[in-house]
């Protein structure tokens, strides 16, 4: 089969490959629907998992089944499925524990353009099939869809690791594709206000639209003073974090009120450590805990979030401004996504076979 594959460090290409092999848990697919994803460009040109050889890339998309193992229950050839970019291996201890993302070792839930292939690629394969797809509702758009691997689950599992609760005050530290879901996750936790940290004139509509009541460059200055002074010297009762850099955590502390949680979703691609300013983590004793999570994987979790799409709750829709037609044009997909032209919030490809 065709993919198109991290190469090696910062090189991308087609590569020819066997088609991979169905276990009896698992599934073989098509896919129907590709996004690339800002990790993409993290894990090709900055190196950040480490070294890949012929990885073939992608882990947004949706698919249709062509084959199942003799385990698998629920799904069968021909059924059109949503899938999760984490694939958990969900008969395992780290899965019992609570932390199935981190089934097999740290990250190691996260698998497609990962540790194995990715869904560029004429076929994937998904492990655990009963519990890693499930079915497209009914007249729910593929691209939309494709919004369901990473986008949504992710961008609310950023609003969950916050914990945020009615009336929350809460910062927004980008406003990329992850950060719009994050406004929109943090709106239906209950948010009051929520300040939206971003530039470009496309996310900030749909921030808007999404229920962000400010907007807040990091081009005009410190963020925690922004903040601050927004807030009458109060900060906030929560932070997302799903853009920025180490420093981030820095400003992030800064504006968070005693209490507060700061969740990340950032895939934080280069340096070493993290910033934890001392005085005002309340010198180790202002109860501001810093959490930070990959998106958790899962059919229930893809079924649940799937029904604030069909009942209007979010619109993904909104997020997608480029759509290309074809399994040729990941590659261009992927370029976009590293260029991240000024209109650019998400891209989406459509393949009919
Ligand atoms: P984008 O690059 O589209 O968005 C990044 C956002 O951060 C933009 O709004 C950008 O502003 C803003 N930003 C850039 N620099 C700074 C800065 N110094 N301070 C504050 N804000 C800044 O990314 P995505 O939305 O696609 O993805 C966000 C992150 O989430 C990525 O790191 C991605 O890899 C990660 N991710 C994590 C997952 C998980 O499971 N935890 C899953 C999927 C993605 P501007 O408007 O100016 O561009
Ligand atoms: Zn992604």
């Amino acid at each position: 089969m065709r993919g198109f594959a991290m190469l090696g460090p910062g090189t991308t290409g087609w590569i020819e490959k066997e088609r991979p092999k169905c276990g009896p848990m698992d599934a073989i697919c098509r896919p129907l629907s590709l996004a690339a994803c800002t990790s993409d460009i993290h894990t090709v040109y900055e190196n950040a998992l480490g070294p890949r050889t012929d990885m073939i890339l992608g882990h947004e998309g949706t698919g249709e089944v062509v084959e199942v193992g003799s385990l698998v229950k629920d799904f069968k050839p021909g059924d059109k499925v949503m899938v999760a970019a984490i694939t958990p291996d969900w008969n395992s201890v780290a899965a019992q524990g609570g932390f199935a993302m981190h089934s097999g070792g740290m990250l190691a839930g996260w698998k497609f353009s990962n540790i194995k292939d990715g869904m560029f690629a004429e076929f994937f394969h998904v492990n655990d099939a009963d519990g890693n797809l499930a079915h497209l509702p009914e007249g729910m758009d593929v691209g939309v869809a494709a919004m369901m691997s990473d986008m949504i689950p992710t961008g609310f599992h950023a609003s969950e690791l916050a914990k945020v609760e009615y009336g929350d005050t809460v910062c927004v530290i980008g406003i990329g594709p992850v950060g719009l879901m994050g406004v929109r996750g943090a709106v239906l936790r209950g948010a009051s206000r929520i300040y939206a940290v971003g530039t470009r004139p496309n996310c900030i509509e749909v921030a808007k639209k999404y229920g962000a009541t400010e907007i807040v460059s990091y081009k005009d200055g410190p963020l925690d003073k922004q903040i601050l002074e927004l807030t009458k010297g109060q900060g906030v009762d929560k932070v997302i974090v799903a853009g920025g850099d180490c420093d981030t955590f820095d400003e992030a502390l800064k504006m968070l009120k005693a209490g507060g949680i700061i969740g990340n979703v950032n895939y934080i691609g280069k340096g070493d450590y993290v910033k934890i300013p001392r005085a005002e983590w309340g010198v180790g004793m202002g109860h501001k805990t810093i959490t930070g999570g990959l998106m958790p994987g899962g059919r229930r979790r893809l079924e649940r979030l799937a029904s604030l799409i069909t009942t209007n709750r979010v619109d993904p829709s909104l997020i997608i401004t480029h759509r290309y037609d074809g399994l040729d044009k990941v590659e261009d997909m992927l370029q976009i996504m590293h260029d991240k032209p000024i209109d650019l919030i998400k891209p989406v490809a459509i393949i009919n076979w």
